[in-house]
């Protein structure tokens, strides 16, 4: 097992700390040089014949089946591609069709915007009746009933990092006869987590947050083993196609989750992916969860006891919380754009909500303290009030 954190196994900075892994995980140090060779060696050299000699074919199931390894799921049950919007589009298609006699879709207001967008569209597309039904995360469980045809949620809240019990809900939602779609963007390399465990039919999440895929890297969608061959992959592209090679003019779907493919694959990036995902090899996750608790555990004491100014956002329990710590401030967008400016990275979500994600693979104890001097001077001594930190950035 490794011993974490691999701090030295990643590009960080000088001076900076990187608590914003929970948005673009940080460039490993040996994602380069591959891209490089690959570029050179693969595109490069063998042209067309990389689809062969190169495994680009193979690539989306190779690298989804790293991912499987670390989110509790069976051999050929993950695969990579295209992005996390398009890929809950498919898993909710593919769920709603499991259940054609019942109309809702349950999900909740924690819930990332993009999931419910990709929701709502679908339904109007669909144009059967279908409801989406959001309540707030508390009172999830509550309404679960057999009108509901699925249960979509993510189970890390973007925001407050507050965590659902994954096999609860799932448990419940399974009672009554709902098929069970979750979000893993907060979760992979964040939580452990047991899909097979769960039980839950589809899950899906990005590589670009914790699992450090780099800016654009393809999302990931889980199919549970013993309903692959019920579950119609919706965007039937080519190369879900059992024989993409043969042409044929009808649509016949993979046997397994390569169904769920739909174009040709963004290699570099997903060779990005490929190198990324090779750190996690020997890391436990038990242990990196634990000090990820401790870490934001710590964070929590020294802002409450530094900065009375903040409210924290977040569940005090670390057991109900995954990776990541939020403070509500009023002036929360000035202070995160004055915290990036004197080394400290994290991020702002609307309306007043600062976040910290702990990313146990490169921050350690002295980054948290480090962290929270800083937070504690910028407030102390007002530097955040300045005309030039209150103008919103495109990207928040
Ligand atoms: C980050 C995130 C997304 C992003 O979706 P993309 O299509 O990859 O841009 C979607 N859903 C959740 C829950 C997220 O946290």
């Amino acid at each position: 097992m490794k011993n974490l954190p691999v701090k030295h196994l990643f590009e960080l900075p000088q001076g900076v700390i990187y608590l914003d892994g929970n948005s673009l995980g940080p460039l490993p140090k040996s994602v380069a040089p591959r891209i490089s060779q690959m570029i050179s060696q693969e595109w490069g050299e063998q042209l067309i014949r990389g689809w062969n000699y190169a495994g680009w074919m193979e690539q989306p199931l190779r690298v989804g089946n790293r991912i499987a390894a670390l989110i509790g799921a069976a051999e050929g049950s993950v695969v990579v591609g295209d992005t996390l919007s398009i890929k809950v589009f498919q898993a909710l298609s593919a769920a709603l069709e499991m259940r054609p006699d019942r109309k809702v879709v349950l999900s909740d207001s924690g819930n990332f915007p993009t999931d419910l967008y990709m929701a709502r569209g679908l339904l109007d597309t669909l144009d059967k009746g279908h409801e989406l039904r959001i309540v707030a995360p508390g009172e999830v469980a509550a309404n679960i009933d057999e009108s509901i045809a699925a249960v979509m949620l993510t189970e890390v809240d973007y925001r407050t990092g507050r965590k659902h019990d994954m096999d609860a809900i799932t448990r419940i939602a399974h009672a009554k006869g709902a098929v069970v779609i979750w979000d893993l963007a907060h979760s992979a390399g964040a939580v452990p987590v047991d899909l097979a465990r769960s039980n839950c039919e589809f899950a899906v999440g990005c590589t670009y947050k914790y699992l450090n895929g780099g800016p654009g890297a393809p999302a990931f969608v889980y199919v549970r083993p013993d309903i692959m061959a019920q579950v119609r992959p919706v965007l039937s592209g080519w190369l879900g196609h059992d024989a993409p090679f043969a042409f044929e003019l009808d649509y016949r779907p993979a046997p397994g989750i390569e169904r769920m493919r739909v174009g040709t694959p963004p290699v570099i990036q997903m060779t990005a992916l490929e190198e990324a995902l090779k750190i996690w090899d020997g890391v436990d996750m038990q242990a990196l969860r634990q000090r990820s608790m401790d870490l934001s555990d710590l964070f929590i004491a020294r802002v409450e006891a530094q900065c009375p100014q903040l409210t924290l956002a977040s569940p005090r329990n670390a057991q109900e919380r995954g990776s990541q710590v939020s403070f509500a401030f009023e002036n929360g967008y000035a202070v995160v754009q004055a915290l990036v400016d004197h080394g400290v990275i994290g991020d702002f979500r609307a309306p007043n909500i600062m976040r910290f994600g702990f990313t146990p693979l490169y921050i350690d104890k002295e980054d948290v303290e480090r962290a929270s001097d800083i937070l504690q001077e910028i407030l102390d001594k007002r530097l955040w009030d300045k005309p030039t930190y209150r103008q919103t950035n495109r990207v928040t």
